[in-house]
């Protein structure tokens, strides 16, 4: 008797549970896309939309748990070119973009054009070279076996903004060399962190290369290498761009350009949609006829008080030429007088007031 009524409520549970599947199934047929709310030509002027605007890249190094005042620099730098800069500088760096509203989106985003930044808001990019240590510092495991990063490392600091900020955003893409990120315990699965947690990984070159010094043969094993690396680790994830080491060689016209562009390496070839240079300020909106992804300047992240491009000077020129957007990844919004600017590649539709 008792087996019956058992048998008698499973089936009932059973009834139960696939009318609760087939309803919710009709639920989401029923349920409407929602609707992009329309701007009008008030809301693009009271924004200052242009999406024809400048779009800061900003190139980090090191990032050094100090304070500014335990450095022998101005305004956080731990050397004197501020290519390393203390975690206090840092922050305060974070803090000035969002409150300046810049909002962060991924390199390989703006690359593609691709710019989700909401209304009135401005896109800016992270880079760090060079796969420092103190970019993301492991600490050790947890029980489940997952990293525990260093709170004061750039990305520990990142983290904290992504709480704090949760429109902020939080992005970055880390060109690394052939040692990663220098903790040989722990670089595979710091990559895959990375990239699980909205970070992206791109190619610093194996042996941070000078490739005005370098021949065909050494350009490819350098880039053809950290691609196949990075292949191994996380197939598919990383961004098939180089921050080009020291900026070199310095020419889109230098005979070894060709190599880091498409690299036959271990049979495969690897494609490079971009590379980076060195410097000093921001670069062109995707949808710019001045676009040009196979060589991007960055600005270095640095203070030299308001002077030599540094981060002061950058956003002060930004204020007459950023790029604000509409708040639409599929249209590019400008004003009249910017449209003789406008690409003639760009496929999204073109709204100009
Ligand atoms: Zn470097």
């Amino acid at each position: 008797m008792v087996s019956i009524v058992k048998k008698l409520f499973n089936f009932l549970l059973i009834l139960l549970l696939v009318g609760c599947g087939s309803t919710q199934k009709e639920d989401l047929k029923i349920e409407k896309p929602v609707e992009k709310k329309e701007l009008t030509i008030e809301d693009y002027k009271n924004n200052n939309v242009n999406e024809l605007g400048e779009v800061p890249i900003m190139m980090y190094h090191g990032i050094h748990n100090k304070k500014n005042s335990e450095t022998s620099y101005t305004g956080g730098n731990v050397d004197k070119d501020g290519y390393q800069r203390t975690t206090e500088a840092f922050i305060n760096d974070l803090e000035f973009y969002y409150s300046n509203g810049y909002r962060m989106i991924r390199l390989t985003d703006y690359v593609d054009g691709n710019i989700n930044t909401e209304l009135g808001k401005s896109p800016i990019i992270l880079t760090f070279d060079d796969g420092l240590s103190n970019n993301i510092n492991v600490t050790g495991l947890d029980k489940d076996g997952n990293i525990i990063i260093d709170p004061n490392s750039a990305v520990g600091i990142l983290e904290s903004f992504k709480k704090k900020y949760p429109d902020y955003n939080v992005t970055a893409t880390f060109f690394v060399n052939g040692g990663l990120f220098g903790q040989k315990e722990y670089n595979e699965k710091i990559l895959k962190w990375l990239v699980d947690n909205g970070y992206d990984i791109g190619n610093h070159t194996y042996s941070h290369v000078n490739f005005t010094e370098a021949d065909s043969k050494r350009s490819i094993e350098e880039v053809g290498s950290v691609y196949k690396i990075l292949d191994e680790i996380i197939p598919n994830k990383y961004v098939n761009i180089v921050a080009l080491p020291f900026g070199s060689p310095y020419s889109l016209d230098h005979t070894n350009m060709p190599y880091i562009f498409s690299t036959d390496y271990n049979n495969k070839t690897y494609i490079t949609k971009s590379a980076l240079r060195v410097g000093w300020k921001a670069e062109s909106s995707p949808f710019s006829k001045d676009f040009e992804p196979r060589f991007l300047k960055r600005i270095r992240a640095y203070d030299n008080n308001g002077k030599d491009f540094d981060i002061e000077m950058n956003f002060n020129l930004l204020e007459k030429t950023k790029y604000i957007s509409d708040g639409d990844i599929d249209t590019v919004v400008i004003p009249e007088n910017e449209k003789d600017k406008l690409s003639e590649s760009v496929k999204k539709e073109v709204k100009i007031y």
